[in-house]
């Protein structure tokens, strides 16, 4: 089994899954069950997700696909939630626009 990609986010890496599973490409999240415990874990410790393909001759197909999701999704993974400047409504990043009042984001 061949990872493509590993994340301290476990958003990152279902997103991910998703994308690739969506292009047929069979994927396991390695370290999911450790997102069950993760109340136990010592302060500080972090989790770590690998997003593995179960069939190994899909890599290069899967390896390119990763690569321009994760350019596709850099700069909205890295983007904060946006408060509206007009009515002071908060915002997930991916959207551009104030539901309430209509108002751009900045
Ligand atoms: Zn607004």
């Amino acid at each position: 089994m061949k990872c493509v990609h590993q994340t301290a986010d476990r958003t990152t890496a279902q997103l991910l899954r998703g994308a690739l599973e969506s292009e047929g490409i069979a994927i396991v999240v390695q370290g999911e069950d450790l997102a069950g415990a993760a109340g136990e874990l010592p302060v500080g410790a972090s989790a770590l997700y690998r997003v593995c393909i179960v069939d190994d001759e899909q890599l290069p197909r899967a390896a390119r696909l990763t690569r321009g999701w994760l350019d596709d999704h850099a700069a909205a993974l890295a983007a904060e939630p946006w408060v509206c400047a007009h009515c002071g409504e908060r915002h997930d990043p991916q959207f551009r626009s104030c539901w309430r009042c209509g108002a751009e984001a900045e």
